[in-house]
């Protein structure tokens, strides 16, 4: 859909309107607004039928305010330079608006995935990284990539053996990437993080009371009428957790059609019948919608799109219903059709925030490869210990027996698991609460993602300023 809109433009278009509440100079707006470098690479590829092919990729480092820059890894055959350019400065923010100290960066390949065989994808991956490690582009404190559409912990395994086999950084050569399959150096919770703060962000917004009334609804999650556009990993946990929440799920959409129903969807038995089935079209008691951008029209509280980027356009957004669109993916609503929204009185949760989850916790793993230890090995125990000792004197003063699974589940010492979970959660709503206040302190009237711009820009700016420029 509406291929001709520029990506870097929209995002720029978007920084521009922030920084005017901003006191910074027009210099420091440029270099922190502009990408530092990209790095546009073409190798070979031998595939299994002996031929060769050329492999086009890139690599683009937004902002080295801080270091190491960090931003996932792209495979889709219509990604190109404009568009890991401006991924990568929604990198540069998200960081900031999350408080991940890192700079923004993206890269890209320019392969139709189901075109190749695993194997070659196993060595397009590890080309890749090789030209990486050439031009000093990867390394646990220079550029650190990530899983992003089209890839996901194995092929963030293929860069992290790359990466070691060819001798780099040897101690901390695991933090060279994030992402990776729990054996090899993953975290625990990284593969739901993005849908996970999704489900987190928008938790938070609708406890807002006030914020609620204005788009006509009641606080709370508890029966919001939801539709999901993406059922890969960042749609399908959002989902899920919002599922869990005491939303209704009324509606999903994948490249082959949507389904709806409004009495609700069982996300588990979808993703069942689509695995079954090829398709999601046809799932018992749904309606089904061939053309499947017809799904952001659906009636409902909350729209989730959480696929690619301009989903919502000048050309669709006069019949988006929605009261609030939770960007899950990274720019699904073009800046022109984000103003339409707002004048029509919606509220829109902007990407740089929503979706800031993956890279939060891909921050946590990246201080695990560093520290070489699991979060809460040191602390499970000895936790479980101090809460038995604490239980059984409170049982001895009182007189009374705590049920077995209750005592078990309260004295339960923090896993890595729950600690990444609880630190996420705490990212997100500290990071809501920061954007909201900004709003408000600004004019009620701005939108949620100009405030979540002018948090990042202050806050980037803020380390050039204290830096001092090279001379
Ligand atoms: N690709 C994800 C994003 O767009 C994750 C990036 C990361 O973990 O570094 O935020």
């Amino acid at each position: 859909m509406a291929k001709h809109i520029k990506f870097s433009t929209q995002v720029n278009q978007n920084f521009t309107k922030a920084a005017r509440y901003t006191r910074h100079s027009s210099g420091l707006l440029k270099q922190i607004k502009i990408c530092n470098s990209v790095y546009e690479m073409t190798f070979p590829l031998k595939k299994d039928d002996g031929s060769i092919e050329a492999i086009k990729a890139w690599r683009a480092e937004h902002s080295h305010h801080k270091l190491p820059v960090k931003g996932g890894i792209r495979y889709a055959a219509n990604v190109n330079q404009d568009e890991v350019i401006a991924l990568s400065a929604l990198m540069t923010y998200k960081c900031a608006i999350v408080d991940v100290p890192f700079g923004g960066a993206k890269g890209g390949i320019k392969i139709a995935k189901w075109k190749y065989s695993d194997a070659e994808l196993e060595r397009i991956t590890r080309r890749y990284t090789y030209e990486l490690i050439k031009k000093n582009c990867i390394g646990p404190g220079i550029d650190v990539p990530a899983p992003d559409y089209g890839t996901g912990p194995r092929e963030m395994a293929w860069m992290a053996d790359t990466y070691g086999a060819m001798g780099e950084a040897k101690l901390e050569a695991l933090g060279c990437v994030t992402g990776k399959p729990v054996g090899q150096g993953g975290v625990r919770g990284r593969t739901e993080a993005t849908g996970r703060g999704t489900f987190f962000g928008i938790r938070e917004a609708c406890e807002f009371e006030e914020d609620m009334k204005k788009l006509g609804l009641t606080k709370g999650l508890d029966g919001k009428t939801v539709v999901v556009q993406g059922l890969g990993n960042v749609g399908y946990y959002a989902a899920k957790f919002l599922h869990e929440a005491g939303a209704v799920i009324v509606g999903l959409a994948e490249y082959e059609g949507a389904i709806y129903n409004p009495k609700g969807l069982d996300i588990e038995a979808v993703v069942k019948h689509r695995k079954d089935t090829s398709s999601i079209l046809n799932f018992p008691g749904a309606q089904n919608l061939d053309d499947t951008s017809l799904a952001l029209e659906l009636e409902c509280d909350i729209l989730v799109p959480a696929a690619l980027e301009n989903q919502i356009t000048m050309d669709n957004v006069g019949r988006i219903k929605a009261k609030i669109i939770g960007e899950a993916a990274n720019g699904p609503v073009t800046a022109d059709a984000s103003e339409v929204l707002l004048s029509g009185g919606k509220m829109i949760l902007p990407d740089m925030y929503l979706n800031a989850g993956g890279v939060t916790v891909s921050y946590f793993e990246w201080l695990k490869n560093l520290s070489h230890i699991r979060f809460g090995r040191l602390s499970k125990r000895f936790e479980e210990n101090v809460n038995t000792k604490l239980l059984r004197s409170i049982e001895d003063m009182t007189g009374k027996k705590m049920p077995e699974e209750v005592f078990r589940e309260v004295v339960l010492g923090a896993s890595e698991e729950d600690l990444v979970n609880s630190g996420l959660e705490e990212t997100m709503i500290n990071a809501y609460h920061e954007i909201r206040d900004i709003k408000m302190r600004i004019n009620d009237d701005v939108s949620l993602r100009t405030a979540a711009f002018v948090n990042a820009i202050d806050k980037v700016a803020v380390t050039y300023l204290q830096m001092g420029i090279f001379p």
